[in-house]
């Protein structure tokens, strides 16, 4: 729970900060040319290495997580560049969408909402192409609370012929779900800082393979703010290009420590545990959850509305006489589901709290 209101706040991003982080960013500036800022730039990368379990450059960028995604789209490829991309939701859509602007040739797959992207589709799709540039995966899609089983979407993308390279969104799941960059040999890795790693809202972290590194040398797609090679050349000292949102990494640089500490095994655990506890609270309830449990994300998680109920009218509700925020639908679910989030900062005390006002609520919604 925040200090300063009582709201539970359980929407997917941003999420509620710890008291530490909290006190963090409301320290006095410091120089982003300077030694401390350095100190923490450094700090902070090597703590992302590790929940990227990577070895690979990790850039922060200013921006929010589609800044990100941007980035992964116009550092890598040029305009007439085939691309696939395996979508479930809104998220996934709005990645396909940068890359048809950027002018990319985009194959975009749609599996219907509230299912996974399968292996068949995959495999078929990618049979159907002799030249792929690129392989687009949102690894948790936030609008329905799906994760996608990247671990066995992965080795499909890198025995392909044409060598594409494999990109991930996992703005909603890195940092609370277990995805191995190097093992996996994903390329092109997003976050976001307000999502599951418990700071506020304004960086994106980005991971590059030396292969995705090569890609870049010859990519032709515009790029200026998110030129990676820029970012390269600035993090050999520990700085960006441009100013950096030095208020957000004071609390990431606490939420990492605070999340070493933790462990990581311990965090993915965490997040496992509490999306049971919640799954199982919801069917006890009688509601229908929207996603089955083999294709259930660990930090969010989406209930069917019942026919008759208004989701807008049941949010409201629960903001007002309950203090929980949750979400609405989004793309093709609005008006059909309503999320709960449960990454980063997040215990089952949390959770009980939300359950305890759904049934109260849903007593008076129906
Ligand atoms: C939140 C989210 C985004 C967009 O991030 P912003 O920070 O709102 O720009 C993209 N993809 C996924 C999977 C997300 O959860």
């Amino acid at each position: 729970m925040n200090k300063k209101s009582r709201t539970n706040l359980r929407i997917p991003g941003p999420t509620p900060l710890p008291v530490e982080v909290l006190s963090a960013t409301s320290r006095q500036m410091i120089n982003h040319r300077g030694h401390e800022y350095e100190q923490m730039q450094k700090r902070i990368t090597e703590n992302l290495a590790y929940f990227f379990q990577t070895e690979n450059d990790i850039f922060l960028l200013t921006s929010s997580g589609m800044g990100g995604l941007e980035a992964a789209v116009s550092n890598f490829f040029s305009p007439g560049d085939q691309l696939i991309f395996f979508t479930c939701g809104e998220f996934g859509n709005r990645w396909a969408e940068i890359a048809i602007r950027f002018g990319a040739t985009v194959d975009h797959v749609k599996i219907p909402v509230g299912k996974s992207v399968d292996k068949d589709t995959v495999y078929q799709t990618l049979e159907k192409h002799d030249n792929v540039a690129g392989v687009f995966f949102t690894h948790n899609e936030t609008s329905t609370g799906v994760l996608n089983g990247i671990s066995e979407l992965a080795p499909l993308v890198k025995t392909h012929r044409s060598k594409p390279l494999l990109l991930v969104d996992s703005i909603s799941a890195l940092g609370a779900v277990n995805l191995p960059m190097d093992d996996l040999g994903i390329d092109v890795l997003v976050t976001a800082s307000q999502k599951a790693w418990m700071a506020p809202p304004g960086i994106a972290m980005i991971s590059i393979s030396p292969y995705a590194w090569e890609r870049h040398a010859t990519a032709k797609m515009p790029h200026y703010y998110f030129d990676i090679s820029l970012y390269k050349e600035f993090a050999e000292k520990f700085q960006t290009p441009a100013t950096p949102a030095v208020t957000t990494l004071f609390g990431l640089d606490t939420s990492l420590e605070m999340m070493k500490k933790e462990g990581r095994e311990k965090i993915f655990q965490r997040h496992i545990q509490i999306m049971n506890h919640l799954r199982s609270g919801i069917k006890k309830l009688g509601l229908t959850l929207f996603v089955d449990d083999e294709d259930a994300s660990p930090t969010v998680t989406s209930i069917t509305l019942p026919e008759n109920v208004d989701g807008k009218r049941w949010v409201d509700l629960l903001r007002e006489k309950y203090n929980i925020e949750l979400a609405g639908g989004m793309g093709e679910t609005k008006g059909k589901i309503i999320r709960v989030a449960h990454m980063g900062y997040v215990s089952e005390k949390d959770i009980d709290g939300v359950l305890d006002a759904l049934k109260k609520s849903f007593v008076e919604i129906k």
